[in-house]
C-alpha cells in the first residue's frame, strides 16, 4: 500500500522543483477571428460579415459583428469589453504574482489576435508591462492571420513591444487555402509574410499537411516557399479531424477525402528533410527553428516550467498545479498521475528527448520504475532509444516519429 501511494505523490524536493523557477510564461487568448475556418474548433468567433461556420467549445452559433452587430449573442462579448474584461485580470495577476514572478515569455494566441484592432492587444500588453517586470529579451509573440496584417499594424505591434510574429499561413496553394476555408490567397501570405520580415527578425509561419487535396508536390511548394522567404521559425502540424466542425461532417457524410497516412508520413518526411537542408533545427515534433529562434514560450510548456494563461479559455500550470478560468489555482492537490502523463507527453515531444534526471527530481522515483517494461519494449522495437551522455534522455527514432501518439498512449498505459 505505502509503496502505492508513493507513487502518486510529488517527492518533496519534486514539489521544490516544481516551484522553481522565478519566470512565468503569459499566455493571452483572443477569442476572435474573421470567419472560422472549416477544420477549426479552437475557441474562436468570427467576427466579420461571412457566412457564419459556427462557434467552437461547444458554445452556441453566434453571427458576427458585421452581420448586425450582435455582440449581446457572442460569448466574448465586443472585443472592447473584452480587453477590458482582460486588463482587470492582468492587474489582479500582477498583485497575485509580480512579487515571486518576472516575465519570461508572453504569447498573444487565439482565434486571431490580428483581427481585432492593434490598439487592444497593445494595450493589453502595455498594461502586461505595467503590472509584472520583464526579463531581458523576454519573447512577446503574437499569432497573426496572414490576412488581417498591414504595414501599419506590423509597426503598431513592434513598437509595442511585440518581438516575435507566428503567421498561420498553412500553405502556399490557393487551392488547398480555399478547401481549408482560410480568409487569405497564397500572394496575401507572401505579402504579409515579407512585411512581418521588415519590422521583426523572429517570424514563425505555420504549415499544415494532410488537407483534403494536397499533393506531396503542393506541400513540397508550400515548404519551399517559407524557407525561401527567410523565416525564423517554421511549426508544420498534421491536419486533425474535429468533431463539429465541417470538415469532420464533411468527412462522415463521404464528401472529404484525405491523404492516407503513407502519405501523410512522406510529408512528414519531406519537411525533415528540407528543412534540414534549408538550414532548421528539428526540435519538436512539429517544430523547426534556425539556431536560436526555438520558440521560448512553448518550449516552458514542453519543460513543464509554470505559465499563466488569461482570458477565455486559457490554462494555467503553477506549482504543478493546473487551472483555469482563474488566475489562481483552486487549492486541489497536484494530480501526480495526471502529471507523470503529461510529463511523457510534453518531453517527449523534444527531439532531444525526455529528461529522466527531470522527472526522478519531480516526482522522486525513476522514470524506469514507472515505465519500463513498456519503455524495454519500445526500445527494443525501435520506437524510442537512449540518447544524452549517461543514456539519461529518451527520444524517438526517426520510426518513432511516425507514431508518436501509439508510442506515447503504450507508455501511458504504465501508469
Ligand atoms: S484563423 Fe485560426 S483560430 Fe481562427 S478559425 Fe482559422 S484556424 Fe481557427
Amino acid at each position: 500500500m505505502e509503496e502505492n501511494k508513493s507513487r502518486f505523490k510529488i517527492a518533496q524536493d519534486g514539489a521544490d522543483a516544481f516551484a522553481r523557477s522565478s519566470k512565468l510564461g503569459i499566455y493571452i487568448h483572443v477569442p476572435y477571428c474573421v470567419r472560422k475556418c472549416r477544420y477549426c474548433d479552437f475557441v474562436s468567433f468570427p467576427m466579420g460579415d461571412g457566412e457564419l461556420a459556427g462557434c467552437a467549445g461547444g458554445n452556441a452559433p453566434y453571427r458576427g459583428a458585421g452581420a448586425g452587430k450582435a455582440w449581446a449573442s457572442c460569448p466574448a462579448g465586443s472585443p472592447e469589453d473584452y480587453f477590458a474584461r482582460l486588463g482587470q485580470q492582468i492587474d489582479e495577476a500582477g498583485r497575485l504574482y509580480s512579487e515571486r514572478f518576472s516575465i519570461g515569455s508572453v504569447f498573444f494566441g487565439g482565434g486571431t489576435p490580428s483581427a481585432v484592432d492593434p490598439s487592444l492587444v497593445c494595450g493589453a500588453l502595455a498594461r502586461l508591462k505595467d503590472a509584472f517586470d520583464f526579463e531581458e529579451g523576454a519573447e512577446i509573440s503574437l499569432e497573426a492571420n496572414p490576412g488581417t496584417v498591414s504595414a501599419e499594424s506590423l509597426a503598431a505591434y513592434r513598437a509595442a513591444g511585440f518581438n516575435r510574429i507566428s503567421l498561420g499561413v498553412q500553405s502556399f496553394d490557393d487551392r488547398v487555402l480555399g478547401i481549408m476555408g482560410r480568409i487569405h490567397s497564397s500572394a496575401e501570405a507572401e505579402e504579409a509574410v515579407i512585411l512581418a520580415r521588415k519590422s521583426f527578425s523572429n517570424v514563425n509561419v505555420d504549415l499544415m499537411m494532410g488537407v483534403p487535396g494536397q499533393t506531396l508536390r503542393s506541400w513540397e511548394d508550400s515548404l519551399r516557399r517559407a524557407i525561401e522567404l527567410g523565416v525564423q521559425h517554421i511549426s508544420f502540424y498534421s491536419l486533425q479531424l474535429e468533431e463539429g466542425t465541417p470538415f469532420f461532417e464533411d468527412y462522415r457524410a463521404g464528401r472529404l477525402e484525405l491523404p492516407d497516412w503513407e502519405e501523410n508520413r512522406a510529408m512528414y518526411r519531406r519537411a525533415l528533410e528540407m528543412l534540414k537542408d534549408g538550414g532548421y533545427r528539428h526540435y519538436e515534433v512539429s517544430n523547426a527553428a534556425r539556431p536560436g529562434f526555438e520558440c521560448a514560450h512553448n518550449l516552458r510548456y514542453w519543460t513543464m516550467e509554470p505559465y499563466l494563461g488569461l482570458g477565455m479559455a486559457a490554462h494555467s500550470f503553477i506549482d504543478g498545479v493546473r487551472f483555469s478560468e482563474s488566475v489562481r489555482p483552486d487549492g486541489a492537490a497536484p494530480d501526480v498521475s495526471e502529471l507523470k502523463g503529461d510529463f511523457v507527453f510534453t518531453q517527449l515531444r523534444l527531439i532531444d528527448g525526455l529528461n529522466t534526471e527531470l522527472y526522478k527530481k519531480l516526482f522522486g522515483c525513476g522514470f524506469e520504475e514507472d515505465f519500463g517494461e513498456a519503455l524495454e519494449e519500445l526500445i527494443a522495437e525501435g520506437m524510442l532509444r537512449r540518447s544524452g551522455p549517461d543514456g539519461e534522455r529518451i527520444a524517438f527514432t526517426a520510426e518513432g516519429l511516425d507514431r508518436t501518439n501509439p508510442v506515447m498512449e503504450r507508455l501511458l498505459e504504465e501508469l
